[in-house]
């Protein structure tokens, strides 16, 4: 780890065996060498995605595989539901009408979760719709919304359940299979313990049957091309081989202490952090708390710049202010990734007390 710790939902730490990876000479992608990296690299991201489905990899930010989704998935004029209570869930949405789609948008205040009820009631008001577009982490407010009973009104509906999974995936668990979630959307900066710069979509069998009726325009993000290649270890464009590598490696971590696992430590350094900000006398911002952050109100005369400036300067850990109309008023405290740890946490709460203290906030100091 560098002179910082990125507290940050994205990027976050990357682990040196994971960073190692990356320096090594360069190779040429049409080779068995790169190959035979990519059917690892495959086949452990269907284990990471508890799916037996294809991930497709791009090289692009995790928006570019959202984008990618809509593209290749829908056709013109589609009926879509918007599920959003954040800004993330907002993008997908807003690329889904950039491209024409019929959007029906539920909306709810920042900080609340979906209800699977308002989304069984969108689906018999439009059972027309194609698509239902859901956010795993919304990482705006730090809410996890609930995936698994909204996958089991889709699955038996006509419309597709896309999941943005760019935080949440290997924070909060998810199965994509067992639950039934058709499309899977990730990036690598976040729980995959990568830099940024890969993007992932992982698509089961009822998603892959709607490429052919898509009518949008793609050339880069195109599911048919980048599926043909997968299936030769392949891809379409020049990949991001070092990242590649890294991938490699960072799904190899992740893979030895097992999903499980790698959720149960999430949850329980989450847990932690909640608890420990709570004992402060403090607000927790999300009312269904994803275990990849805490997002924390700050009380009344603290401004969040001032605290997250104090962390910074004098103990070198990076947080993130809110995000749109959340700016200013809540610290978004990441432990996703290789930042989830017990150490890592200590040393963030430590400086969080730190902060509060210095900007004037008392509650903290008594503890
Ligand atoms: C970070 C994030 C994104 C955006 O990813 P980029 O890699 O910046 O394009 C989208 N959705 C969620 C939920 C995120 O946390």
């Amino acid at each position: 780890m560098g002179d910082f710790l990125l507290l940050t939902p994205g990027p976050t730490e990357v682990p040196k065996r994971v960073l190692d990876t990356q320096s090594v000479p360069m190779i040429h992608h049409r080779t068995k060498d790169y190959q035979a990296i990519l059917e690892r690299v495959n086949r452990d991201l269907q284990r990471v995605f508890c799916t037996a489905q294809p991930v497709l990899t791009f090289a692009s930010s995790g928006t570019g595989a959202m984008e990618g989704s809509i593209l290749n998935l829908l056709r013109r004029g589609d009926k879509v539901l918007s599920v959003s209570a954040g800004k993330w869930g907002e993008r997908y949405r807003d690329i889904a009408r950039v491209y024409g789609l019929d959007v029906k948008s539920y909306e709810l205040p920042y900080g609340q979760a979906v209800t699977p009820e308002a989304v069984g009631q969108a689906l018999k008001e439009h059972a027309d719709a194609k698509a239902v577009l859901l956010t795993l982490c919304e990482t705006s407010t730090a809410v996890t919304h609930p995936v698994k009973d909204v996958a089991a009104l889709t699955r038996n509906s006509g419309a597709l359940l896309m999941v943005d999974a760019i935080s949440g995936l290997g924070c909060d668990e998810l199965r994509m299979d067992d639950w039934g979630v058709d499309v899977v959307v990730c990036g690598s900066q976040k729980g995959l313990m990568l830099p940024p710069g890969l993007s992932f979509v992982a698509i089961n069998e009822r998603a892959v049957k709607m490429i052919e009726r898509s009518d949008l325009p793609k050339y880069y993000f195109n599911f048919a091309d980048t599926l043909k290649a997968l299936k030769k270890n392949d891809t379409p464009f020049t990949p991001a081989v070092s990242l590649v590598r890294g991938l490699e490696e960072a799904l190899k971590m992740l893979l030895e202490e097992g999903m499980e696992q790698v959720w149960a430590r999430h949850e329980r350094v989450a847990r932690r952090v909640r608890s420990e900000v709570s004992a402060m006398g403090l607000k927790l911002f999300a009312q269904r708390a994803s275990n990849a952050l805490t997002a924390i109100v700050m009380p009344d005369g603290v401004a969040s710049k001032d605290v997250i400036k104090t962390m910074r300067d004098t103990h070198k850990v990076i947080m993130a202010d809110g995000q749109g109309e959340l700016q200013g008023k809540i610290v978004r405290f990441a432990h996703m990734g290789a930042a989830c740890t017990d150490a890592a946490a200590d040393r963030g709460l430590t400086a969080f007390r730190d902060a509060l203290e210095k900007a004037g906030y008392a509650a903290a100091a008594r503890r």
